[in-house]
């Protein structure tokens, strides 16, 4: 049963002008300029963080000041990076990662809940979305062309499997039954840190913006009366779109094999680790999710990009609130049945 339906639109709007782009991730985000009689106005920002480019604009009504507004969400999802990030020593994640092996390592209730809810994903996707994946993942280096060799690869598999992560709830603690285990919330995180930084402009009042994180974006309220128009990223070329969805009030999430990558001998070394194999998942270039909840979307576009069209759709149609769009290796595009393709159909799913 579907709550909902969704009329995608074939567009190729570019970054130009009437769209203003928030993120040169996955997804573009464009809101149109609308003068309106009234002191209120669109004011956004972008910053390196978080591995990505994260960027908030907001529709200020006031009276508060909207540039300090935009800080203090930009100081929320930098608080959220210094808990979860395996890039920062002295973060809770790498405090878990140096010490869980030995015995369990207590660790903020936020995480805690964080890392309850990737298991249950784990569960949901019988395992394709699973944080142990960083015993292979932490051995790449994207920019230094640096992969895992075959040996490493055998060595560190096992250890990749979430049900050696341990959590207790009341002590507020994590363990891993084996030595080497190791995890990582990448697949995770950035649509937690969208979603918080959304809860904290609606407390304060805003009731028109989006927050981009790398492929996630969260949405609050629509563009003054029309929904924004989020377009998808052509996986092939960087500054094309090949569908817009209107949408408001919404969490989209896009994993693509684009993001973090490079070539070599004709194969494309990804970030998106199949855990089953340890080595990039194919099939698809690129998965978006859209839902009510950028935690959500965000674990599941990366989960769905790991099972592929079939199984990823399968999947998405078992949860009546989300829908999934899926690129596959030959451009092709399949859809959730809770979208309605733009006309004509380029390539039904069946
Ligand atoms: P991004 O927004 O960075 O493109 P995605 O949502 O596409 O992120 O997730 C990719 C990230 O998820 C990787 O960079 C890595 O940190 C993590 N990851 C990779 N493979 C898996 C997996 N099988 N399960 C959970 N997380 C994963
Ligand atoms: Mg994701």
């Amino acid at each position: 049963m579907r709550s909902r339906s969704i009329s995608l639109l074939k567009t190729s709007f570019g970054k130009d002008k009437p769209w203003v782009t928030v993120t040169l991730a996955a997804v573009v985000v464009a809101i149109s300029v609308i003068s309106r009689p009234s002191h209120a106005e669109w004011l956004g920002d972008t910053r390196a963080m978080m591995g990505t480019e994260v960027s908030v604009h907001i529709w200020n009504e006031g009276p508060e000041d909207g540039s300090d507004l935009i800080e203090d969400v930009f100081a929320e999802v930098e608080r959220i990076e210094g808990l979860m990030s395996t890039y920062i020593e002295g973060s809770e994640i790498s405090k878990i990662n140096r010490g869980a092996a030995d015995g369990p390592v207590a660790a903020a209730d936020e995480l805690i809940q964080l890392i309850l809810r990737s298991l249950d994903i784990s569960m949901l996707t019988r395992g394709a979305f699973d944080i142990t994946y960083d015993s292979i993942g932490q051995h790449y280096d994207f920019r230094g062309r640096q992969r895992p060799d075959a040996a490493t690869i055998q060595e560190e598999l096992e250890r990749i499997d979430y049900r050696l992560v341990e959590v207790d709830r009341l002590a507020g603690t994590v363990r891993f039954l084996a030595p080497g285990v190791r995890i990582n919330l990448g697949g995770i995180a950035k649509g937690y840190a969208v979603e918080r930084a959304v809860s904290l402009l609606r407390s304060r009042g805003i009731r028109h913006g989006i927050v981009t994180a790398g492929g996630d974006s969260r949405l609050l309220g629509d563009r003054l009366g029309q929904p924004f128009m989020v377009g998808i990223r052509d996986p092939r070329k960087d500054d094309e779109v090949v569908l817009a969805i209107p949408l408001e009030d919404e969490a989209i999430s896009t994993s693509g094999d684009y993001e973090r990558y490079f070539e070599e001998d004709g194969e494309r070394y990804h970030h998106i680790i199949e855990p089953t194999t340890g080595l990039p998942a194919g099939g698809v270039r690129s998965a978006t999710i859209v839902g009510p909840d950028a935690v959500l979307t965000d674990a599941l576009s990366t989960s769905v990009f790991v099972l592929g069209v079939d199984q990823g759709l399968t999947l998405i149609a078992t949860l009546p609130d989300y829908e999934g769009i899926v690129i596959d290796a030959d451009g092709r595009l399949f859809y959730s049945d809770g979208l309605q393709p733009p006309d004509p159909d380029p390539e039904p799913a069946e």
